[in-house]
């Protein structure tokens, strides 16, 4: 299965890869984490990309298209598939992205598009807590460790993205707005383009997809039980 999720900051692309690569068994290759890492780790990329991660801009698309490009050499993805949360953003990485999966014959199956509530968005992400070991999402609300500020995969400490403050959280949606939605038509236009609803309960989503991607004959689910 090859899977894209767009979507607004606090869509939920994370929290609905996780649950869909469990089930799946396909590569989740998140852009975010991939850039927090590098800023966790203090490398040259790191240090490059920190001022833009940190004040809600985006990354310039050559930086990410060269990230992604590395990934795509990895054998495995022919075998595994992939699903990309948070890549592409803009409508140069979606044109680079598509010269890359035609170069090594892996077409994308679905672009999944995350509708949600501005809402729904400030809180989810106000609230949202990280694991600093192993990137596990939770929610102080919707979806609190058993532990307050202890991850219960790993024991890792959660911490809250300094990006999931209001003001740079305001400022993502506006950059989302602006140069990320144009390439929902470029998708819609391929007839790639799923659009889901991004309010309702993550594993209920889950579920909802699995359906359909079975109904189309592109998973046996008898492989893949819960
Ligand atoms: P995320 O974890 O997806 O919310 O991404 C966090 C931040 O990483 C974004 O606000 C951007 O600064 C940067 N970033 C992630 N993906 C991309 C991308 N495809 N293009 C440019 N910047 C990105």
């Amino acid at each position: 299965m090859r899977l894209i999720l767009l979507g607004a900051p606090g869509a939920g692309k994370g929290t609905q890869a996780k649950l869909l690569e469990k089930q799946l068994h396909v590569k989740h290759i998140s852009m975010g984490d991939i850039l927090r890492e590098e800023m966790k780790n203090n490398t040259a990329l790191g240090q490059e990309v920190k001022k833009y991660v940190e004040s809600g801009g985006l990354v310039p698309d050559e930086v990410v298209t060269k990230i992604i490009e590395n990934r795509f050499q990895d054998p495995s993805i022919a075998q595994a598939g992939y699903l990309l949360d948070g890549f592409p953003r803009t409508a140069k990485q979606a044109e680079d992205l598509d010269v890359i999966l035609t170069r090594i014959n892996q077409p994308v199956d679905y672009v999944v598009y995350m509708e949600v509530d501005s809402e729904v968005v400030i809180q989810r992400l106000t609230g949202r807590r990280v694991c600093r070991s192993c990137a596990a999402l939770y929610h102080v609300k919707n979806m609190p460790s058993k532990q307050e500020g202890i991850c219960d995969a790993c024991q890792g400490e959660l911490y809250q993205r300094p990006d999931d403050n209001e003001e740079t959280i305001r400022k993502r949606i506006n950059v989302y707005l602006e140069s990320t939605t144009p390439i929902i038509d470029y998708y819609k236009k391929k007839g790639t383009l799923l659009t889901v609803d991004g309010n309702t309960d993550a594993e209920k989503l889950r579920d909802e997809l699995l359906t359909i991607f079975k109904e189309d004959g592109k998973i046996d689910t008898s492989k893949n039980k819960k």
